[in-house]
């Protein structure tokens, strides 16, 4: 069922069993989980079906710190929300990258990777994602032609990607919702307040106001959040009329540790003869699989590094191309209308004699930092809420696992006598802890709601819960401890999916 909130009479009051506010990735998944059950769910969405400049307005937001997209470019603000725009790159997080890294200040889960394991196959199938195989072994079974560089598996390993379509969520499951008995979408629904009980510990309602000049009231027995990091965070600091700090915040936690994955080009290779490299190349739109190379848990321990991948793009066709930091900076809205129009054609398949030289492009995880946070700045938007404050701060040791991995790679090839591998200048002097002005971030927002056990180490529990309230749950990247090395999306629908199941059991329980 769709309602659109600016045709209600104003003051409507709403209620329903489960609110979730959002509707991207995660407030789509959560939502088509519970379509068809006994419960009313309300599923909160603030813009409409399309892109608006108006709405995209409310996404506003200063950057300081670290060179950062403009924040309405990075995030979109409809149904659907940046499923929109993105790409479509996924695959599966790692043991490893669940645990207790000494050498990763901050790092360790509350949760382990076989918590996701049961869903996993299921986010991908939200994503129109292939078999649950992340081995490189089955895919070579599938086409023995696509043969791995030579290296020691001690120490690299070809990581699998898979590619989504790209979904986009306001497509694929907008008439299912439309249609639904028991969802019931509210379109032009932008939550600007967290209203909390009289001591704080439950979430009584949400306040909805759109730019009809309607403002309504939300009350359910559940409320999620799935806004994204950046505006999960700025809810809760928001949300600070009872809760002087923020909903949330007793520990002064919400907001911190923002991560980013660092794209960035890193190193070039040379190779004696031509090699198309086809395990690793891209045709956008119809790969459906391939490999990065990445670093064993093995070798991440030894060298004490953060967990990242390398992949490959022809030297020519890469050094036409601008920066990821450099995109949708100027005549944005345009740009942003049309970029699924334009296609994302920035890396190209490899001929089929294949090419002597590629660049070398890392994705890295960010350590997380609580220095590198979101807070309110002091300017509202339309709608009276505080714009979020993005102060994105990286450390010393992203630089080094970056140089580290680029090593590691540059000795294997070179060892088997494949090629040569040559590091970028910035990467050059050990000492040097700056980052060179193309340094961007893969438009990946996690971190700023993290999980922990421990209320004063993390913002949520291992269920997603957020400390101190009983019925409010954080969906999505912001509940993050570390970043790992893929892209956040296929994770964060995994994660959604176990937040639903544990919520049937809650309710079921009588919340
Ligand atoms: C250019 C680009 C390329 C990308 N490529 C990839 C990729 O290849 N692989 C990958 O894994 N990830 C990629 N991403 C990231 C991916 O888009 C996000 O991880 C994913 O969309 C996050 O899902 P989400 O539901 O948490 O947030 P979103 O998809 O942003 O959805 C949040 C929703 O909440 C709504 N909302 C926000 N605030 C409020 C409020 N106060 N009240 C009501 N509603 C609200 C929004 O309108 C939106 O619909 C890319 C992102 C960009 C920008």
């Amino acid at each position: 069922m769709h309602i659109d909130a600016r045709t209600l009479p104003n003051n409507t009051l709403i209620e329903g069993d489960i609110c979730i506010i959002g509707a991207g990735a995660a407030g789509i998944s959560m939502a088509m989980e519970w379509m068809n059950t006994a419960y009313k769910v309300i599923l909160l969405e603030g813009g409409g079906f399309q892109y608006e400049t108006q709405m995209q307005d409310l996404y506003k937001g200063k950057t300081t710190g670290q060179r950062y997209y403009p924040l309405d470019a990075a995030r979109l603000h409809y149904f659907g929300g940046t499923t929109g725009h993105w790409a479509g790159f996924c695959s599966v997080f790692e043991k490893i990258d669940f645990e207790k890294r000494e050498w990763v200040p901050h790092s360790g889960w509350p949760i382990k990777r076989e918590d996701l394991d049961a869903y996993y196959p299921r986010a991908q199938k939200n994503l129109d994602l292939g078999p649950y195989e992340w081995d490189y072994a089955y895919w070579l079974k599938q086409d023995p032609t696509m043969l791995s560089l030579p290296f020691d598996q001690e120490v690299l390993y070809n990581k699998i990607w898979q590619f989504s379509p790209p979904t986009r969520f306001g497509d694929k499951y907008k008439d299912a919702i439309v249609k639904s008995a028991n969802v019931h979408l509210y379109t032009y629904a932008n939550v600007t307040n967290i209203g909390a009980n009289e001591n704080v510990s439950a979430v009584k309602e949400v306040t909805v106001k759109n730019f009809a000049g309607k403002e309504h009231t939300v009350r359910a027995k559940i409320f999620v959040s799935a806004c994204c990091a950046i505006q999960n965070a700025r809810l809760l600091l928001a949300s600070n009329k009872q809760a002087p700090k923020g909903l949330g915040n007793d520990n002064d936690l919400v907001g911190r540790y923002f991560m980013e994955h660092i794209e960035i080009k890193s190193a070039e290779m040379w190779l004696p003869d031509p090699d198309p490299l086809k395990l690793y190349a891209i045709d956008f739109g119809k790969t459906k699989w391939r490999a990065e190379l990445g670093i064993t848990a093995k070798a991440q321990e030894q060298h004490r590094i953060l967990n990242g991948t390398a992949s490959f793009t022809p030297l020519e066709i890469a050094r036409k191309q601008p920066a990821f930091i450099d995109s949708f900076t100027a005549d944005r809205g345009e740009s942003m209308r049309n970029w699924k129009k334009r296609g994302h054609k920035d890396e190209q398949p490899a001929q089929k004699k294949g090419y002597a030289s590629y660049q070398l492009f890392t994705r890295v995880e960010q350590a997380p930092n609580p220095d590198s946070r979101v807070t309110l700045d002091t300017e509202a938007d339309a709608l009276g809420m505080p714009r979020a404050d993005l102060h994105w701060v990286l450390t010393p040791l992203e630089k080094r696992s970056i140089r580290t991995i680029y090593e590691i790679i540059g000795q294997q090839i070179g060892a088997a006598s494949k090629g040569r591998v040559r590091l970028l200048e910035y990467l050059w002097d050990e000492k040097n802890d700056s980052w060179p002005e193309f340094t961007g971030g893969g438009w990946h927002h996690m971190g700023t709601t993290r999980m922990s056990d421990d209320p004063k180490n993390g913002v949520t529990d291992a269920n997603c819960k957020v400390h101190g309230i009983s019925n409010l749950y954080m969906a999505g990247s912001s509940n993050y401890v570390t970043a790992a090395a893929p892209n956040p999306t296929l994770t964060l629908v995994a994660l959604t999916l176990r937040l639903s199941d544990h919520l049937k059991k809650q309710i079921g329980g009588g919340v």
